[in-house]
């Protein structure tokens, strides 16, 4: 079994760019996919997001792509949200930087035009969702005739999402003499119908779901209206300092991070609490990071990015202060709590805006997190209008993003106008301040 990316035989071109990314070791799934893809093989994987699966059939397409050639597409993924579609399209872009090979993603909720202009110009890989590149396709902007590989990925997705019709019409358009690759999270009756109708003596490759949090972690939900009401909750379950021995503090955002880490600094006093983020130096965060885990620090506040690759666990509670939109990173977040602490506690805080990503957490966990309802001693405080309406807004973007093919004129309409009445985000910043002074009697 390859052991590098160097084992595939990949052209220069692409190890380059995996360097760039830097990948180093290849995942499970790309172990056991890239090899077959490059012989030629129609392949079925089960594998679930986070695994690496994007890379374990771009990586194959690529190669034997290899530049750009003609006007008509010569691979088609299909992808049942806009989201998916936007991820595939960022991978291709990464690994094909030092090609020439042209993408162009298709998908709704907004006007055809531009796809149009990019498809005319000449195209080799599509990305689209069914609906979009069937419009397309029957308005005559899109030749299927170059088509030499066919990609079906989150396929259970795609049937949850009732594109079984789509999918089928798209078969019957496509060229029968090509390279079919399915990807599903879960293996499901209509799954197994589409790729017995799609696939052609498929090679099975399958991979262990995500890591699970560990048993010893218990987790809490905490359904917090907004960011004062989540100051307020932060700060009650702090007094008990016996139980939050040594905790990290998970934000979303280098300004929440920023702003948390003051809070806390305010109240506590320096010598209690630091804070690790991208715009800190190295330096820094090495300093802070060793004082959290001498003891001489009790509180850690980082952002998912500063602290991925980074040595420190074995804390007594992990803070979730925002529902992570990395989902994965819930996985990474909690796994750093109940190693050393035999029950850990991973505490989230989760307004109605972010309950989209808890929802794909739960999914990714395949376990549903127990609610707990704000102590009584907290004070709920009333949602502000500002932040009400960028809750709305956020959510409205959810479900745009959710389904592709929404025509969401009357949406965006509304959206635009509501533009203006949206906090800029310095004043934002600067109302947070206030109310996390206000907050800390
Ligand atoms: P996916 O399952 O394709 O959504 O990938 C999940 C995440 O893993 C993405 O952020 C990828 O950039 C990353 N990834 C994929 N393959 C590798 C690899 N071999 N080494 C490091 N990161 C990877």
């Amino acid at each position: 079994m390859a052991k590098s990316f160097e084992d595939f035989k990949l052209n220069r071109q692409i190890l380059n760019a995996i360097e760039d990314a830097g990948y180093t070791v290849p995942t499970p799934i790309q172990q056991k996919a890239i090899v077959p893809i490059l012989s030629g093989q129609d392949i079925m994987g089960i594998a679930q997001t986070g695994t690496g699966k994007t890379a374990a059939y771009v990586l194959p397409m690529l190669m034997k792509l290899k530049y750009a050639q003609g006007k008509d597409a010569r691979a088609l993924i299909l992808a049942p949200t806009r989201e998916l579609a936007m991820q595939i399209e960022e991978n291709i872009r990464i690994f094909a930087k030092y090609t020439d090979l042209r993408t162009v993603v298709l998908y709704g909720g907004l006007g055809p035009r531009t796809q149009i202009t990019q498809i005319e110009q000449g195209v080799d890989i599509l990305v689209a969702s069914p609906g979009r590149f069937l419009d397309l396709y029957l308005a005559g902007h899109i030749v299927t005739k170059s088509l030499q590989f066919l990609v079906m990925d989150e396929a259970d997705k795609m049937m949850d999402m009732g594109f079984i019709g789509s999918i089928h019409r798209i078969l019957e358009v496509v060229p029968r003499k090509r390279q079919n690759l399915l990807f599903s999270a879960t293996m499901s009756a209509l799954v197994e119908k589409i790729s017995g109708d799609f696939l052609k003596f498929p090679l099975r490759v399958e991979v262990a779901p995500q890591a699970t949090p560990a048993h010893t972690v218990s987790q809490i939900l905490y359904p917090v209206p907004n960011l004062k009401t989540k100051l307020n909750l932060l700060q009650h379950l702090l007094k008990d300092d016996e139980a939050f021995q040594r905790l990290i503090i998970f934000c979303k955002t280098k300004t929440v991070a920023d702003n948390i880490f003051h809070f806390l600094e305010r109240k506590y006093g320096p010598e209690q609490v630091r804070v690790i983020h991208a715009n800190k130096g190295q330096n820094t965060r090495i300093n802070s990071i060793q004082s959290f885990k001498d003891g001489a620090v009790r509180i850690l506040v980082a952002t998912d990015v500063a602290a991925r690759g980074l040595d420190v666990a074995d804390v007594s509670h992990v803070i979730n202060f925002d529902v992570p939109i990395v989902i994965e990173d819930y996985v990474h977040r909690i796994g750093r709590t109940g190693r050393a602490y035999k029950s850990g506690e991973a505490i989230t805080f989760c307004t109605e805006a972010e309950t989209y990503y808890l929802k794909k957490i739960e999914k990714l966990i395949r376990q549903s997190i127990t609610k707990t309802e704000i102590p009584e001693e907290v004070f709920i405080e009333e949602t502000p209008y500002a932040e009400r309406q960028a809750m709305a807004k956020e959510i409205d973007l959810q479900k745009r993003k959710e389904n592709p093919d929404f025509k969401g004129a009357f949406h965006e309409k509304k959206l635009k106008n509501t533009k203006s009445s949206r906090p800029k985000p310095s004043n934002k910043t600067k109302s947070f301040q206030k109310n996390a002074k206000r907050s800390g009697r």
